[in-house]
């Protein structure tokens, strides 16, 4: 009886001791994989659109968070000093106001163009108003999809470096997706030339549109021009109401991203109808309308045309 008992706790410690050993390996692949980082929702879709699974991918500021102002976690900490790759979009988000991503690098102990790269290296910057000078440049660059295809071919190099193995996988996913891209940018054109010049006019919360302004010829209003300042003070409500007093726009945007309050104020003292919700520094939470990069772009483009279509 004891030996029997003996036999049976060997083979019950062994078989504990197998199962930990196929928990490690599977861990083990899993951490094989590379490491990304990148800093939002918008460039975690992009990420991923060219690298699928093949490396993991981690966005710092989650789905529908502001990324201009951002207040790092220890775990944020954690994953970039982990990280093998950093992503960051520059031109002033992320290192705007105080400085978030700055300060997590220097916490992480990376270096600019060794550990982390800005995906809008390449983009024409264009600058806050007033303001010609380095960082006080619009960081919205994404608005335009020609940028949003200097962001892709600079993500995929970046890929490319990091796991050369993969090398044609990415280049093959990365000019799918610019094809993409491409068509949806040459139809939006199309369709923004079609609107009346007298209502081309997006008017959102932030100023986040100068980038997509350029790109589409439709000029852009706003309450506050980035996020870092104050947000709806009752002299920017004022501006902006005076500004629409004198136009012929027949509708208002706001962003998932923003206190929809503002905007509520500016539509009930102009009369203007508030025509939808848009993306511009967030994706959407799965399901929804921008839940990618693409569908963001398609859906604020449809959006936009509709509402400066009406009567
Ligand atoms: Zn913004």
């Amino acid at each position: 009886m004891k030996k029997s008992t003996i036999w049976m706790s060997l083979i019950l410690i062994l078989s504990i001791a197998l199962a930990a050993c196929g928990n490690g390996e599977a861990k083990k692949t899993e951490t094989d994989r590379k490491q990304v980082v990148v800093t939002n929702s918008i460039l975690y879709d992009m990420t991923k659109e060219i690298a699928g699974d093949k490396v993991d991918v981690h966005s710092i500021v989650p789905v529908g968070k502001d990324p201009h102002d951002y207040e790092v976690l220890p775990e944020d900490i954690k994953k970039a000093t982990d990280a093998d790759l950093i992503l960051y979009n520059g031109l002033n988000l992320e290192t705007g106001g105080d400085a978030w991503f700055t300060k997590l690098m220097n916490n992480a102990n990376k270096k600019e163009n060794r550990d982390y790269f800005a995906v809008s290296e390449g983009v024409e910057p264009l600058y806050l108003e007033g303001k010609n000078a380095d960082g006080k440049e619009d960081p919205h660059a994404w608005l335009s999809l020609e940028n949003g295809m200097i962001y892709v071919n600079n993500i995929t190099q970046k890929l490319v470096l990091l796991d050369k193995d993969n090398k044609d996988y990415y280049a093959k996913n990365a000019a799918d997706y610019t094809q993409k891209l491409m068509k949806l940018h040459q139809e939006a054109k199309e369709k923004f030339s079609k609107i009346p010049k007298d209502k081309r006019m997006v008017v959102t919360s932030e100023g986040s549109f100068k980038y997509f302004s350029l790109a589409y010829q439709i000029p852009s209003a706003y309450i506050w021009e980035i996020n870092t300042e104050e947000e709806g003070t009752p002299d920017q409500i004022k501006n902006l109401v005076d500004q629409l007093r004198k136009s012929k726009v027949p509708a208002l945007f706001v962003e998932s991203s923003v206190d929809d309050r503002p905007m509520k104020t500016i539509s009930k003292e102009t009369g203007i109808p508030i025509h939808a919700k848009i993306f511009t520094d967030s994706i959407s939470e799965k399901g929804d309308h921008g839940d990618s990069y693409y569908n963001m772009m398609k859906w604020n483009f449809d959006q936009i045309y509709d509402g400066l279509m009406k009567k």
